[in-house]
């Protein structure tokens, strides 16, 4: 994967069971393929992590903060999505035996070495926490359904026309005894 890998030192942590710290990092995250659409960030992502050791099992929780580009389910256009989210997880070192758990469980990575790597904890986490329709803002008046004009930046004239049947009935009576009289 490119882009910033987000890789946190836990050389002094993995050998202390028992130990915990907290971490602060800002990293930026490849655009995300998801049902199909294409989630990019506007920003790179802030993580403010908190790991601790607890049997060498390294316990990650925090917050994720990251401001997505996003299409809007009622006008499309694309707006900037404030996105903040509980973020947990735990890395459990890698072992080179064959009983290797093909299905691994939610909220389970591994790690080998001195380092681990947070991108697919952070990627899930986003993805969980994502809203399936989001709106520009509350109020957003979408397109109109006859012509297409996003009715929040022009206002078309197709309500203009569309004008009570009754009411067009005493226009035209009125258009021909004018007609008749002039
Ligand atoms: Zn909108
Ligand atoms: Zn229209």
């Amino acid at each position: 994967m490119a882009g910033d890998f987000m890789l946190v030192d836990i050389s002094s942590l993995r050998i202390h069971p028992g130990q915990t710290r907290d971490y602060e990092l800002t990293a930026k995250l490849d655009d995300i393929i998801y049902g199909g659409e294409r989630l990019s960030f506007d920003s790179p992502i802030h993580l403010q992590l908190n790991l601790t050791n607890i049997d060498h099992v390294i316990h990650v929780k925090g917050k994720i903060q990251a401001d997505l580009q996003l299409k809007c389910a009622r006008c499309i256009s694309l707006f900037s999505y404030h996105l903040e989210t509980e973020v947990h997880g735990e890395f459990h070192k890698e072992k080179n035996t064959e009983t290797l758990n093909p299905e691994r469980e939610d909220y389970v990575y591994f790690y080998s070495g001195n380092t681990i790597d947070l991108t697919d904890m952070v990627v899930e986490n986003i993805l969980l926490d994502f809203p399936m329709k989001v709106v520009c803002c509350e109020d957003c008046k979408g397109l109109c359904p006859i012509c297409g004009t996003n009715l929040n930046e022009y206002q078309c004239n197709c309500h203009e026309n569309d004008i009570d049947p009754r009411l067009a009935v005493l226009q035209k009576l009125v258009n021909t005894s004018t007609g008749k009289e002039g």
